[in-house]
């Protein structure tokens, strides 16, 4: 049944990009292209001091990434390429601080890890390699550290990378949070705007625009393979009664109960619609005359063997449904004014009746 009574979970909505925002592919495709003439032009640095050992890792590091690219290109593994970046980012800056590259200063670079780790990856896993990684600089900055890597960074350089560095990460955590929290907002206020476009409010049924969609992709798939499907038209009987005397709320409330039935005797591939005020169209894909005939009425008894409960008054309702299939090359205006006939039959015949054109 076409009714989207279930709002998609928050993480779902996750998957979904709002406008203006940078695909993490495309985003970690600019960083890669960004970063092999950076990583080059450090190679060069060092060769012209004779830092071949330093040059030639600089280069691995170039290609590694380029070859992260060149499979994503091939295989467009997006969760691949951002592990397979995130690993290779890792080791990178894991090699600068240890190495005190560039003397001592390429550590710096360490800045740019946070910002990256949290737009790529979800926030428990940059929560995770910032702390991580936080911790490496500190047990590097250690008196161990220093007995292994023989560092030469300063005291005072030392507590205030590591404070700015901590700092930083803070930072980036709670705009990570925010943003996340606003495409949530942006993400499920679409939704609601979506589902309100597509419903109507007092019943949840699709309403007659959602209905027309549905009528036309049916139309398409039927031109396509030629398997007829049916409407059912269907009107309360003497609706006008039960407003005047027992008041507009009782009434609406015979409107939610007939929608009610409805959705228990239909099959979850039929389009169930509120067509007007007191209206209701049913599309039953794939369904011939006889067996719309066989679900109209099995619909119809039930709506008058079930009273309306509202406001302390037990009311009887019935319904008119016309019936009509698609046939030949007809239109869709043709087949719902065949319906239309059929019900107007079903009333002049004496209501709470089915009538198949
Ligand atoms: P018939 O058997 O020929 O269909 O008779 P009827 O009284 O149902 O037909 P009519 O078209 O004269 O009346 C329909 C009534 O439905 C009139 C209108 O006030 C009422 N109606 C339309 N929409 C709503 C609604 O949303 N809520 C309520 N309570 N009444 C509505
Ligand atoms: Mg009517
Ligand atoms: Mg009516």
């Amino acid at each position: 049944m076409t009714q989207a009574t279930s709002r998609t979970p928050d993480t779902e909505l996750s998957q979904f990009r709002v406008k203006g925002e940078i695909p993490v592919p495309m985003l970690i495709g600019r960083l890669t292209l960004a970063a092999i003439p950076i990583l080059l032009l450090f190679t060069w640095r060092s060769l012209e001091r004779g830092l071949t050992g330093s040059a030639a890792i600089l280069v691995i590091f170039a290609v590694l990434l380029s070859l992260n690219g060149i499979a994503y290109l091939a295989s467009h593994n997006s969760t691949l390429q951002r592990r397979g970046f995130i690993t290779i980012i890792t080791v990178l800056f894991t090699y600068l601080a240890v190495n005190a590259v560039e003397d001592g200063s390429a550590i710096i670079w360490l800045f740019a890890y946070p910002p990256i780790i949290f737009y790529i990856s979800e926030a428990r896993v940059g929560v995770i390699a910032c702390a991580g990684g936080l911790a490496a600089v500190a047990a590097l900055f250690s008196p161990l550290g220093d007995m292994v890597f023989d560092s030469p960074y300063s005291t005072s350089f030392r507590l205030t990378m590591l404070a700015v560095l901590g700092f930083e990460m803070s930072t980036c955590y709670v705009l990570d949070q925010s943003r996340r929290r606003s495409k949530l907002g942006l993400l499920k206020l679409a939704a609601e705007f979506e589902y309100a476009a597509k419903h109507d409010a007092l019943t949840g049924l699709a309403n007659r625009r959602e209905a027309h969609e549905q009528l036309e992709a049916e139309y398409q798939r039927y031109l396509r393979n030629r398997r007829p499907f049916s409407v059912l038209l269907m009107d309360i009987d003497l609706f006008k009664s039960v407003n005047d005397s027992y008041g507009h709320h009782v009434g609406d409330q015979a409107i939610i109960m007939v929608a009610r039935t409805l959705q228990e005797q239909s099959r979850k591939v039929d389009t169930l619609s509120r067509w007007g005020g007191e209206e209701y169209l049913v599309l039953l894909p794939e369904t011939d005359t006889s067996d719309a005939v066989q679900t109209a009425n099995r619909i119809r008894q039930k709506i008058a063997s079930t009273p309306v409960n509202a406001d302390g008054h037990s009311i009887n309702t019935t319904i008119s449904i016309g019936v009509a299939t698609i046939e030949g090359s007809e239109s869709v205006d043709r087949l719902l004014q065949r319906a239309d006939e059929a019900l107007y039959r079903a009333k002049s015949g004496g209501r709470n009746q089915v009538c198949e054109y």
